[in-house]
């Protein structure tokens, strides 16, 4: 009963760890725009999404920088 919580309590705490804050950057005006979390476990990969930059006026493609 209390391994189970305890077990509970570092799978949440090492699933918070594994969250890392990135950066997204326009990839034509290379404007930081976006902050967001990503699970560094599930996805080690680059992220890109297609975001409204303010300083291109349009949908761009973001890249996740350091
Ligand atoms: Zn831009």
């Amino acid at each position: 009963m209390i391994h189970a919580m305890f077990v509970e309590i570092i799978e949440s705490l090492c699933g918070e760890t594994m969250k890392k804050k990135i950066i997204l950057a326009c990839t034509k005006c290379f404007n930081r725009n976006y902050t967001t979390n990503k699970n560094q476990a599930t996805s080690p990969e680059r992220l890109t999404m297609k975001k409204f930059c303010k300083h291109c006026n349009e949908h761009v493609e973001h890249r996740e920088t350091k």
